[in-house]
């Protein structure tokens, strides 16, 4: 990796509001921590983007040669799971271990493979507690009847990360529970309402506030301090700075993560993608429609903390960018017979190329600046386009490598069908097969299913 180690990688800092050079705390390993979802419901494309960035994010180090533990957490216990279960009549856990295997299938279609670890937080109740007796223990939480709370005052720093003043935090707020001692002050740990579910805990029996299963998580595995945080920008406030007051606040050693980066959300027709505004688009129907590579080729098209208003346009337009990589690629894949070539072009193919190459590389290097490493990309793929069929063997697979190589730190050319042509071959053979389960055929069905998923096409099956 020649290349790459050649430039320096810098961060933006939230922290700092800096672009920082990147230097993990341990030489050579980047722990690395990002919100997951709170899983009450399937994820949309706004989720996707997100969750792909810090996939090109974490595949960019390990590129770069780091050691990469990269943990995400998943919240499945929280007011929203619990109302949506009391709605179904379903018991909280059973709905929410429902969306996270479809969040993980997400991840999986997505081609999101850097994630080392996903953490449930019901799977570290008592990492959570012992957290929060930490923290009465040293003055900075205190009990009330509705639960255990965080007392800023004893935090000086507390609003550090998003740039407020403790003053600001604390007037003008409509505060619902009289007992807590600021308004700003935020719940650890919530005391058991009739017919919620509950933990035993010193304090009663209750549940965790949300903040402190991201810190009683990164404390495990990571202890006192890390190297990246992630999340979209809207958990800056109060989530993120929750966070700092909690691990800061208990170990005394700062910074709780070293680097905290924040990504765009993605809006459509400039709102928020939500159910509630009947412009919600799954990433399971989106990779359906036009398949993943058109997706990633989507996010990548914006840079992470940018903001991404979707139109479906901008995603056909991915889905014919992609296509062309593919071509490209694939075209190389058949030399039309042995052609020889002349020293010199030889040299002057693998000057361009090069160049290309090195422009990818300090693009990712200025802030994993994706859109720029894409445009470089693309000067590859036009390379590939216009000599590809005059090319010789060499050159040929010198070329392929190349695409091949920086294609994988943007999690490209990772299928073979990527929508187009292919997709319309798919919507054909699955229409078959539903004709095919009408006549009660299923045998038949169920062959052609097992052989387009070796082809490593995704089959979604309805209920028989
Ligand atoms: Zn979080």
């Amino acid at each position: 990796m020649s290349q790459s180690e050649q430039s320096r990688l810098k961060v933006y800092n939230t922290l700092t509001r800096h672009l920082d050079d990147f230097e993990p705390i341990h030489p050579g390993r980047v722990n690395m921590f990002v919100c997951g979802p709170t899983v009450y419901d399937v994820s949309h494309i706004g989720h996707g983007k997100s969750y792909v960035a810090y996939d090109i994010i974490a595949r960019y180090l390990r590129r770069k040669g780091y050691s990469v533990f990269f943990v995400l957490n998943i919240t499945d216990i929280d007011d929203k799971i619990i109302n949506r279960a009391k709605e179904n009549k379903e018991d909280p856990l059973k709905l929410s271990e429902r969306y996270a295997q479809a969040f993980y299938k997400d991840m999986k279609d997505l081609h999101v493979d850097s994630i080392n670890l996903y953490a449930k937080a019901s799977d570290y109740i008592p990492e959570i507690i012992n957290q929060i007796q930490g923290l009465i223990d040293k003055g900075i939480g205190y009990k009330i009847a509705g639960g255990v709370y965080y007392d800023i005052s004893k935090f000086p720093e507390y609003g550090k990360l998003s740039r407020q003043n403790l003053q600001q935090l604390t007037v003008h707020r409509i505060d619902p529970d009289p007992e807590k001692q600021s308004p700003a002050d935020f719940v650890l740990w919530k005391a058991q309402k009739p017919g919620e579910i509950g933990w035993d805990s010193p304090w009663g029996k209750g549940r965790p506030g949300w903040h402190i299963e991201d810190t009683a998580i990164t404390l495990t595995h990571f202890g006192p301090t890390y190297d990246l945080h992630g999340g979209g920008t809207e958990l800056v406030f109060p989530h993120h700075e929750a966070e700092i007051a909690q691990a800061e606040g208990l170990t005394g050693k700062k910074p709780l993560a070293k680097y905290w980066a924040h990504t765009g959300l993605l809006s459509i027709k400039g709102q928020e993608m939500h159910k509630s505004l009947g412009n919600f688009v799954p990433i399971q129907d989106a990779i359906r429609k036009v398949g993943v590579e058109a997706l990633r080729v989507l996010y990548a098209s914006t840079h992470y903390r940018s903001p991404l208003d979707y139109t479906e346009e901008t995603l056909v337009q991915s889905g014919s960018l992609a296509r062309r990589f593919r071509r490209a690629y694939d075209q190389l894949l058949q030399p039309e017979g042995t052609k020889s070539e002349t020293k010199s072009s030889q040299e002057e193919l693998k000057r361009q190329v090069d160049d290309a190459r090195t422009e990818f590389y300090a693009a990712m290097d200025d802030d994993f600046n994706t859109p720029r490493a894409l445009a470089a990309y693309i000067r590859i793929v036009a390379i590939a386009e216009e000599r590809g069929r005059s090319l010789g063997r060499e050159s040929s697979s010198m070329l392929m490598e190349i695409m091949k190589d920086l294609a994988s730190v943007l999690g490209l050319l990772e299928t073979e069908s990527v929508g187009g042509e292919s997709q319309q071959l798919v919507s054909l053979l699955n229409s078959l097969r539903s004709d095919l389960r009408v006549k009660k055929e299923y045998a038949l069905s169920d062959r052609i299913r097992e052989q387009m998923q070796k082809a490593g096409v995704v089959v979604e099956d309805e209920a028989r």
